[in-house]
């Protein structure tokens, strides 16, 4: 029988409300651009361009409510997002059925190293030195579509000590959920454990150690996240 030649890796995984219970984590898609106010304070035009996703890798997902100012950076900025969590997947899944792999619903940060980022846009290069960082997805805790449902609509807010930063509402998304699973299972086949960080509304902002970012998603949740 074979067996790891070195220890194995712990499976990233995100709580479930109400009890003990954990999703463990495949992979992380995340769309850019998705709210059209926030598309026009990053110099897009939202109405011409079609969704596009970069991805964080699943042990970027971290739950423990603290946020390490990270390396090689000096304006980091939050994204409050929804992450969509999926219990199963698939290839050119239609946008009609597309909610039926949904598992359910959390409040979520999507971390940015706005220096680095622009830098990458700039020179044409890949994103993941912005977006793919130790510890750059804060997350609360998932709760079931079984619970909830499938929030189509619902206030998003991210405060900084206290200070109102991003104010959204899911109906503002320009690719609704069922429309970003259909897209992406066009390019790749989804499958359980996959998550979808579903975009950020307008006010992205930078933060510095010691600020608290209290992000909440109307239906879904709140986060609490420090940043030391
Ligand atoms: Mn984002």
């Amino acid at each position: 029988m074979s067996q790891f030649v070195i220890p194995q890796p712990p499976v990233p995984s995100l709580p479930v409300t109400g009890g003990s219970d954990l999703f463990p984590v495949r992979r992380v898609y995340c769309i850019g651009r998705n709210y059209a106010a926030h598309t026009i304070e990053m110099g897009g035009d939202p109405d011409r361009e079609p969704p596009f996703f970069f991805q964080k890798n699943p042990d970027n997902l971290d739950t423990s409510g603290a946020f390490p100012y990270p390396v090689k950076s000096n304006d980091v900025h939050h994204e409050l997002e929804m992450l969509v969590a999926l219990k199963s997947g698939g290839t050119d899944i239609s946008a009609a059925s597309a909610l039926d792999h949904v598992f359910g619903y959390a409040v979520c940060l999507d971390m940015t190293r706005r220096d680095l980022q622009g830098e990458a846009k700039q020179l044409r290069r890949p994103w993941e030195i912005g977006k793919s960082f130790e510890r750059s997805a804060p997350c609360g805790p998932l709760i079931p579509a079984s619970t909830i449902g499938h929030p189509a609509k619902g206030a998003v807010r991210l405060s900084v000590n206290g200070a109102v930063r991003q104010t959204g509402d899911l109906n503002q998304m320009i690719w609704k959920v069922p429309e970003m699973i259909a897209y992406l299972s066009g390019y790749f086949e989804l499958a359980a454990g996959d998550v979808i960080l579903s975009g950020t509304p307008s006010g992205v902002a930078a933060v510095a150690p010691g600020d608290v970012m209290e992000g909440s998603i109307e239906g879904v949740g709140a986060l609490s996240v420090k940043v030391v």
